[in-house]
């Protein structure tokens, strides 16, 4: 076993030229949602050059628009593929997915970038690009694990699939469309970038707008009026204090900062008319953090019963209720529990590859996680390369030695999960 640990880790060294060329192939191929079409055709031969089966899957928005998952994002259905690729074995031990998507947000203002975000600049160790860190440099890691391992000859016993998805940062159409289609395994490992993390914890956010009403009259008798901003006012200051109870009464154990677990967000206000008429309504929408453990159902019921128990202490509010509707997005929580084997294969596989001490972390962004525990039903874990904080921002990078361990770490995974020999 330390033999093929050391093997493992001298042809990954001996690859480090290989990875940076086919991570800044991928940085040079933008890959904004409903374009990812290029860049999937890069994946789809480097699998196929890698002798992987692969196959394209079409995302179709009819198949997928009764699922309770299912995110629209506005943009074209049925011309936008996943590409999968299937390293096919004796199917005699755990199999394997490895998922990533190609889809990367816009670059925002390109004066911000000291470089064009599509360079795939190579400068002091680092890859720069939009989606170097989030996240082409992890589904890159996946797929030279599986070349590494067929370099040294090793034969793994149970088979692995690369899913390389599109569309995770609108909603995640691309993973949905491979669960609703059956494609599954004993466990799988998404390649975000985690800062080489084990994440198996994610909280969720659901999109809500809240209508508040008031009574118009002229600003020279206001008080004759009810104002909505001052009654919008009231439930905000409420808001704020739910979001504490709330983290008191949820387990935060495994995130860094306890109380920022599922945040209360109030994006946008639009209430009143003119400057002289007391404002007859407000509306405002926000995101309402959903803890992991707690359903959607449930987080939004306790929202409304909030919302309904302020209502009730005061009289204009109890005979004028404000109206909350759900739009958009609503995407759950997910979790994997922490004594699933995938967990502990993933430990060791860290330990002995780098020697660093594994840190298990959950996480507050979504991400297609939630898909794989609530919808496939298996266990699953967000694992990779790169700096969540660089991720979306300007001059966004990933450093080549974590990708680099990275490799080293997925192939020892496979080696353990999967099981084999080498020829
Ligand atoms: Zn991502």
């Amino acid at each position: 076993m330390v033999d093929l640990q050391q093997q493992i880790a001298s042809k990954v060294e001996a690859s480090r030229n290989d990875i940076i060329t086919f991570i800044q192939t991928l940085i040079k191929s933008p890959s904004l949602a409903n374009d990812e079409g290029p860049v999937q055709a890069i994946i789809q031969n480097k699998l196929n050059s890698v002798g992987l089966d692969t196959e394209k899957i079409v995302i179709r928005f009819v198949e997928l628009k009764d699922h309770p998952a299912f995110s629209d994002d506005g943009f074209s259905p049925d011309t936008r593929v996943n590409v999968l690729g299937h390293w096919k074995n004796k199917g005699d031990g755990k199999s394997l997915i490895l998922n990533g998507h190609v889809d990367v947000v816009p670059t925002g203002l390109e004066t911000s970038w000291t470089e064009s975000p599509w360079s795939g600049l190579v400068k002091d160790g680092k890859i720069y690009g939009r989606g170097s860190c989030d996240m082409k440099a992890g589904l890159a890691s996946g797929i030279f694990a599986i070349q590494t391992l067929q370099d040294i000859g090793f034969k793994p016993n149970g088979d692995i699939m690369v899913q390389s998805v599109i569309g995770e940062e609108s909603g995640g159409c691309g993973t949905l469309t491979n669960i609703v289609k059956g494609y599954s395994a004993d466990a799988a490992v998404i390649l975000e970038p985690t800062s080489l993390k084990i994440c198996p914890i994610q909280s969720g956010a659901l999109t809500f707008r809240l209508t508040v009403p008031g009574r118009a009259t002229h600003a020279a008798t206001r008080w004759d009026g009810v104002s909505a901003i001052e009654k919008f006012n009231l439930i905000h200051q409420s808001i704020l204090k739910f979001e504490k109870e709330r983290h008191n009464s949820f387990n935060t154990d495994y995130f860094e900062s306890k109380d920022r677990v599922a945040p209360i967000n109030i994006g946008t206000i639009k209430g009143g008319q003119w400057h002289s008429t007391v404002p007859e309504s407000v509306v405002a929408e926000g995101r309402f953090g959903v803890f992991p453990n707690e359903t959607a159902r449930k987080a939004r019921n306790a929202f409304e019963k909030h919302i309904h128990s302020i209502s009730n202490n005061d009289p204009w509010l109890k005979e004028n209720p404000p109206v909350i509707e759900w739009f958009e997005g609503q995407f759950e929580s997910g979790q994997t529990n922490l004594d699933e084997p995938m967990i502990n294969s993933l430990i060791h596989a860290i330990v002995r590859s780098t020697g660093d001490a594994p840190i298990i972390e959950g996480v507050t962004y979504g991400s297609d996680l939630r898909l794989f525990t609530n919808h496939a039903h298996i266990p699953a874990v967000l694992f990779g390369p790169g700096d969540l904080h660089l991720a979306h921002a300007a001059n966004e990078y990933v450093e080549i030695d974590e990708v680099l361990k990275t490799i080293k770490i997925i192939a020892n995974m496979i080696v353990d999960w999967c099981g084999g020999t080498v020829d």
